[in-house]
């Protein structure tokens, strides 16, 4: 069955977080932005993936566009892992974890969907999953530094029925405020501090915090490819989750051989795609090493992440970016309920994106390689 063309375009949405904007790369970051990804067979099938975008939506775009695109035009998309094999050997000596990996992990998620469409089934099923309504979910909340607002918007998550609550934030006094914050004292935090300490910055903070009850704390040490540094502040006692940026399957080794995680967070859209993420899931089981995705995403990323949890994680946690976001194409599936968020059950992701909507919020050019 032969891939006919892939399609890329960037769906801007706008979105309130109740407090002012944050900056990524320099970036004023006020819209959510998907890269979506369609794929399509030569049966007239269509499939959806999502490639990391974010800041560097741009570059990511330009590898599908001009590289990965190309390499998969004409291949079987029934050959999910032989086609992940070809693509990312025949790009690694353009890096082995950025925007040519990102690039195919959105390719490799419309596969699955493809994949699932044909088999009519979902794909938890095809990962051996058993039916669930629904997952936890936790808010993960943007940076807002003033710890007034940290507490103003826990107080608003756990009311919305939030149970589990995450921070990007970097002080105590902003982990404090969201700890007494109001209707919160039964949930529980997590502080993402997105690689911002020298490790002896981390273990000072870190010890800071010892007594908190922090669920986990995230990417505490720059750069995140210090794996001794990371497993220092480990010894300290709080669970530490990272692996949102190392490559691969192997980057997780090396980070669990480093005694660095007790908590790895593939990312579905940059690590390669769902295959690569079960690879890690099985080497950290095998390692007694727990996982919950890495998936702050608003479309197809998000989906498939849902649905490998589903399949394959113990008392997973789904990320939802905590944030008031316009329509989305792929509303309601995008969006938690009462802390739950829900596993879609038709074949493949089991979601189809409102053209409507698609368009309304489509920036720029809709491109397709064939
Ligand atoms: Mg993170």
């Amino acid at each position: 069955m032969k891939i006919t063309s892939v399609e890329t375009r960037v769906v801007s949405l706008p979105f309130t977080m109740g407090g002012p904007y944050n900056y990524f790369a320099g970036q004023k970051w006020d819209h959510l932005e998907i890269l979506l990804v369609k794929v399509q067979t030569e049966d007239g099938l269509v499939g959806w993936g999502e490639a990391f975008g974010h800041a560097c939506i741009d570059s990511t775009r330009v590898a599908l566009e001009r590289i990965v695109a190309p390499l998969v035009m004409g291949q079987d998309a029934r050959e999910i892992k032989e086609l992940s094999q070809r693509v990312l050997r025949s790009t690694h000596l353009l890096g082995r974890n950025g925007a040519h990996v990102f690039a195919y992990s959105g390719i490799e998620i419309a596969l699955w969907d493809l994949a699932g469409k044909r088999a009519q089934q979902p794909i938890w099923k095809l990962l051996g999953g058993v039916e669930q309504a629904s997952l936890t979910a936790y808010a993960s909340l943007l940076t807002y530094t003033d710890p007034s607002l940290v507490s103003q918007n826990v107080a608003q998550a756990a009311q919305e029925g939030y149970r589990y609550i995450k921070l990007h934030e970097t002080t105590r006094e902003a982990t404090q405020a969201a700890l007494n914050a109001a209707g919160a004292q039964g949930a529980k935090i997590m502080l993402d501090v997105n690689c911002a300490w020298a490790p002896a910055q981390a273990r000072e903070v870190a010890n800071s915090l010892k007594e908190d009850g922090l669920l986990w704390l995230e990417e505490p040490v720059w750069p995140p490819e210090d794996l001794s540094g990371l497993a220092g502040v480990r010894r300290i006692g709080i669970p530490i989750a990272a692996g949102e940026n190392v490559a691969g399957v192997h980057g997780f080794e090396s980070l669990i051989d480093a005694g660095a995680i007790d908590i790895a967070q593939p990312s579905v859209t940059k690590i390669g795609g769902i295959g690569e993420v079960v690879q890690v899931i099985q080497l950290a089981k095998a390692r007694g090493i727990k996982v919950q995705l890495h998936c702050p995403y608003f479309g197809p990323g998000l989906i498939a992440s849902i649905h490998i949890a589903a399949a394959l994680i113990e008392d997973p946690l789904i990320e939802i970016l905590w944030m008031q976001m316009s329509a989305n194409p792929f509303d309601p599936w995008v969006r938690a309920e009462d802390g739950r968020i829900r596993v879609p059950k038709l074949g493949g992701l089991g979601v189809e994106p409102d053209e409507k909507i698609l368009a309304q919020y489509t920036r720029g050019e809709v491109v397709k390689v064939s």
